[in-house]
């Protein structure tokens, strides 16, 4: 990658990361514990128990995607950066401008 495409994936990758943040601050509060006493009814509880799965999962990927990028924004300056982590060849800038968390090529990732 040029200097200008490193820039905009510091940038983008940057960005992203705090909107994940702000994601995660968001369902770390949709995964507390349920107070016994969201028991309005039998399925209000079931129905507060089920989002919490689902935000508990959301929460987890969002975790990962954070850590994938800001690992990501960590390697820009190494020499292997741009090459895919299963074959060696290089990844195509805008695949990983796109994804930001790319580490292999699109052929290895389809495999
Ligand atoms: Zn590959």
């Amino acid at each position: 990658m040029n200097e200008e495409e490193k820039l905009e994936f510091k940038e983008r990758a940057r960005n992203e990361i705090s909107s994940l943040a702000v994601d995660i601050q968001s369902l770390e509060n949709d995964t507390q514990p349920i107070s016994p006493d969201v028991s309005l009814g039998r399925l209000t509880r079931m129905d507060a128990i089920q989002n919490k799965s689902v935000a508990e999962a959301n929460l987890a990927s969002a975790r990962s995607r954070q850590q994938r990028i800001q690992a990501r924004l960590e390697e820009l300056d190494s020499p292997d950066f741009q090459k895919c982590r299963k074959c060696g060849k290089d990844i195509p800038a805008a695949r990983i401008l796109y994804l930001l968390d790319a580490d292999t090529c699109l052929e290895c990732a389809s495999n």
